[in-house]
């Protein structure tokens, strides 16, 4: 087994820096506790790197993050940068880096902790023990399909135009992700689109069950209408294990779900593309929230988000399942004993400060690992 990897830290801007110093300290302790070697390479991504090299991902970073086994990144943006030129706004290093590194499948989790069961606009009985995975197709479909743009009719109107399209290699590459985690879960795919009304859709539906077939016979496979999937998602969200779905579909449903289990601070995420020459696949992780420029240097913001895309990190990138299972049940310990941070509105007494979370999770972690 591999016994070192090669981490790429960028932490941004705002509250970027503040959550990732934690996960660097999660990363150390399961450094120091499994004896695998992280070797951890920082740089700037966002506003940050404008101000160092005069844009929001220099090309040396981007060689980096290629050579990397994995990418972490904390957030980019603030008002600072909001009057650059479109081109070198922070968000443009985030764009430009998950397209070069292909990242065609986005992974967001719906996961209740226990302890949040209370903070979900569900009833708890149908979260408590919530655990979905949604993977999105993130670099195809309707955001980049061709005819796009605003046209001038001749009786002087408009017409917006976007186009959906996919082709096999697009559709089956993602379905193989979802499948593999699936292995990982507990077997069961939902595929989702709108073959009743789109052609892209029977498509989607028809190329998903060729690799399942073909490839992933042991997996339950189900196909069931985006639409569909929106409202079972609060009727009785706990039928799904892992979700498979286009960009557009994804990008609402992947918000619908993640929502059922509380705040913006608890939300990780996962990027992956294409395995390299070296066997492993191109990876990102980052929190979902933004830079939180409000709270930013207040020393409040809560780092689960990102303490969790490490959890995922360790799981998806480094096949170090134990030890992401650690770290998740860790911060879930440290929730239920009444630690939280001013966003989950905790008891007074309990409430921590950023690192202070980040040294209950680390303390919590140490007690697990035998
Ligand atoms: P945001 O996610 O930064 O903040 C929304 C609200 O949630 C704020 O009140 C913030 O204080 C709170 N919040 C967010 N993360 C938190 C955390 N970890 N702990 C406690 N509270 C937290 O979204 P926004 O305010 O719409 O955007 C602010 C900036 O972030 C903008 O420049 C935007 O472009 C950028 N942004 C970046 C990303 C990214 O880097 N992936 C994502 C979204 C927004």
């Amino acid at each position: 087994m591999t016994n070192t990897y090669k981490l790429l830290v960028l932490p941004g801007d705002g509250i970027g820096p503040e959550v990732m110093n934690e996960a660097l300290k999660i990363s150390q302790c399961i450094s120091e506790l499994s004896g695998v070697n992280f070797v951890i390479e920082e740089d700037e991504i966002g506003g940050a790197a404008y101000d160092k090299y005069g844009t929001p991902l220099a090309d040396e970073t981007l060689n980096k993050a290629l050579s990397s086994d994995a990418v972490m990144l904390g957030a980019v943006g603030g008002q600072k940068w909001d009057d650059l030129e479109f081109k070198l706004r922070p968000e443009q290093g985030l764009l430009k880096i998950r397209k070069e590194l292909d990242l065609f499948a986005n992974l967001r989790p719906a996961l209740c902790f226990e302890s949040m069961v209370e903070a979900s606009s569900l009833k708890p009985e149908l979260v408590s023990g919530l655990d979905i995975m949604i993977v999105r197709e993130l670099t195809g479909g309707i955001y980049f399909g061709q005819p796009r743009g605003i046209e001038q009719l001749p009786d002087g109107s408009r017409k917006g135009i976007n186009t959906q399209s996919y082709t096999t290699s697009e559709i089956r590459r993602v379905a193989r992700i979802a499948f593999e985690l699936a292995k990982k879960r507990s077997g069961n795919v939902t595929s989702c689109e709108k073959s009743n009304v789109m052609e892209s859709g029977i498509l989607w539906r028809e190329e998903v069950s060729y690799i399942h077939e073909n490839e992933f016979k042991d997996i339950n496979l189900s196909h069931m209408y985006a639409d569909n999937c929106a409202m079972q998602l609060v009727r009785n969200p706990k039928q799904f294990d892992v979700i498979v779905t286009d960009n557009l579909f994804g990008d609402i449903l992947s918000d619908e779900a993640a929502m059922l289990t509380g705040s913006l601070g608890m939300l990780p995420s996962a990027s992956l593309g294409e395995i390299d020459s070296k066997g492993m696949r191109k990876s990102l992780y980052e929190p979902v929230h933004g830079s939180a420029p409000d709270i930013s240097g207040k020393g409040i913001a809560n780092p689960i988000a990102t303490v969790l895309s490490f959890a995922m990190c360790l799981k998806y990138s480094f096949n170090m399942d134990a030890e992401s299972d650690i770290v998740n049940n860790s911060v879930n310990k440290v929730l239920s004993d009444g630690y939280k941070t001013v966003d989950l509105i905790g008891d007074d007494k309990k409430n921590l400060s950023t690192s202070e979370m980040g040294d209950q999770i680390v303390s919590e972690i140490r007690k697990n690992f035998n």
